[in-house]
């Protein structure tokens, strides 16, 4: 078995899925946002800005910063109902149509009677967005309300702002409770940049498409053909004759994970190939696969289903 991302033809563009900018609360103007990711050698960005009254419900249009060899996709980060702990539930929204129609959001405070996060999301995947749960440790998200966001093709497992803000970037725990209750889930990276803090340029997606199109890059986010990155690179990944085989950058460490306590590793120097035995995660009806490199950063396959 080999995930999609790695026998699907077309080669790895690299982009952010969660960036902000002073049409909400972001400190750069969206042309300067586009043009540090595109200097940053990003192939693509997503311009998420808080989609909520108070900032006029924006969906940026990020398309006059298309060209050659740097391309956008539409989107915004929604926001509207309480989660159980009483906050206002946020929800990445990439490829929205630049129409979107707006909710009853008028802040960052759940209001009386607007659509619940669920309803929201059910909105914009609809309309054809990719839609994921955001930052889930940041936001104090229970397993009932990731549940209860069916609509979710991802969960942000990274997010970098969170991380450098908070020290709470974590999505994996979330992803693999539902992984292990059946849910086709995959995982992004995202910077989360308001570059208010260093929150930017830390977490990102390697997508593979035969184009670096708006359309070509949002159909293989839905198709899960992509990995997760803080910097290493996946070359190959595959699932056969019960062991993974893994092709990536050098890296210092290959993880795989199952469900439950389910995990694997293997150490060594300047790793660029691994083959790692089903073991305890043969039992796991999903694997996931880390690399880590020297420097303690980290790449995400998207989970593979066995069973
Ligand atoms: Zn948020
Ligand atoms: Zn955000």
């Amino acid at each position: 078995m080999r995930p999609t991302a790695f026998s699907r033809p077309g080669r790895f563009y690299r982009g952010n899925l969660h960036t902000h900018s002073t049409l909400s609360d972001g400190a750069l103007e969206p042309a300067e946002v586009c043009r540090r990711y595109r200097a940053e050698g990003y192939d693509f960005i997503a311009l998420t800005d808080h989609f909520i009254g108070s900032y006029g419900y924006p969906v940026a249009d990020t398309r006059p910063w298309r060209d050659e060899g740097f391309t956008t996709l539409l989107g915004a980060e929604l926001h509207s109902g309480a989660m159980e702990n009483g906050e206002l539930w946020h929800i990445l929204a990439v490829g929205l149509p630049a129409d979107f129609a707006p909710a009853d959001a008028p802040g960052f405070h759940p209001v009386e009677g607007q659509e619940t996060g669920p309803e929201i999301a059910a909105r914009a995947r609809a309309a054809g967005a990719f839609v994921a749960i955001a930052h889930p440790q940041w936001s104090g998200l229970t397993l009932a309300d990731a549940r209860s966001l069916e609509a979710a093709h991802a969960v942000e497992a990274y997010n970098h702002g969170c991380a450098i803000g908070s020290d709470r970037a974590d999505g994996f725990h979330v992803l693999d409770l539902l992984l292990s209750e059946g849910r086709e889930l995959t995982l992004v990276a995202t910077d989360d940049a308001h570059f208010t803090e260093p929150d930017h340029f830390g977490g990102w997606v390697m997508v593979k498409a035969e184009e670096n199109a708006p359309e070509a890059l949002l159909q293989a986010l839905k198709d899960g053909a992509f990995y997760a990155t803080q910097g290493p690179a996946f070359h190959d990944l595959r699932v056969e004759d019960g062991r993974v085989h893994v092709a990536c950058s050098a890296v210092a460490s290959v993880i795989v994970q199952g469900r439950g306590s389910a995990a694997q590793a293997v150490h060594g120097e300047s790793l660029t190939r691994a083959e790692i035995a089903l073991t305890r995660v043969a039992r796991s009806p999903w694997l996931r696969v880390t690399l880590i490199d020297r420097a303690g950063r980290r790449a995400w396959s998207n989970p593979v289903r066995l069973a």
